[in-house]
């Protein structure tokens, strides 16, 4: 589903973020990627959802080398994708319900599939109570479950997570990747970026090391090792 060939990215001609990164991920899979803050985690979720362009090398999804992509297009590679931020990114002055809906409303979607699916995604992330709260009215765990949602709503390939637990503490980060890995089973692919110790050591999933740039490791039953 996901080749990374030869990957190098080097910001501004000076900073090289990763350094000569190749990997396949198939679909179905768990896998998460650790790297110390600065590593290049990020970057690689980035060039995935072709936020950046490789310095050298190809980044595959499905197939398609995502950087020959045009603009017009990019849209629908990105819907394939959903993401999820440490930092949230709810919209403060709509509702739980709103939040999620929104992101079909831009797309033009009709009233009657909104209706139905956005109920549907809060359901699966255990929201469905708090659907009029707004975000000022719910805890850290509760609003990364509606960014999950939110990520749901386009039915993605993949879900790809930048440190999603990161602000959060040890009862609802279990929370947040239990939720995860039951989107997983669902049959939804998930890429995650962590530096949590804990997080990784309970997965037992397939681990891709980062150290400066560089996968240092790629093992199918990761343990934490930094
Ligand atoms: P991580 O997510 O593991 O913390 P990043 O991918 O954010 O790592 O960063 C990898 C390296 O690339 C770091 O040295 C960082 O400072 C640098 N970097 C990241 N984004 C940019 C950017 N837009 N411009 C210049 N340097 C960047």
């Amino acid at each position: 589903m996901i080749s990374f060939q030869k990957v190098t990215k080097i910001y501004n001609a000076k900073t090289v973020a990763l350094e000569d990164v190749s990997f396949d991920i198939k679909k179905g899979e768990f896998v998460s990627v650790i790297g110390k803050s600065g590593a290049g985690k990020t970057t690689l979720l980035k060039l995935l959802i072709a936020e950046e362009r490789p310095t050298s090398g190809k980044v595959l999804f499905e197939n398609y080398n995502i950087h020959k992509i045009k603009d017009s297009h990019l849209y629908r590679h990105r819907r394939c994708i959903g993401t999820i931020f440490q930092d949230y990114r709810l919209l403060p002055s709509k509702t739980v319900y709103e939040n999620v809906a929104y992101v079909m409303e831009v797309m033009g979607a009709a009233n009657s599939d909104i209706t139905r699916d956005v109920p549907q995604v809060l359901d699966i992330v255990g929201l469905l109570d708090k659907k009029e709260n707004f975000p000022q009215e719910l805890s850290g765990g509760e609003k990364q479950r509606v960014a999950i949602a939110r990520a749901l709503i386009h039915r993605p390939k993949l879900i790809a997570a930048d440190e999603p637990a990161g602000n959060l503490d040890p009862y609802n980060t279990r929370e947040i990747i239990r939720l995860l890995v039951k989107i997983n089973q669902m049959g939804t692919t998930v890429l995650l970026s962590t530096h949590n110790k804990e997080v990784i050591n309970s997965l037992r999933e397939r681990v891709l090391t980062i150290e400066d740039g560089k996968l240092i490791r790629d093992e199918e039953r990761g343990r934490f090792m930094l």
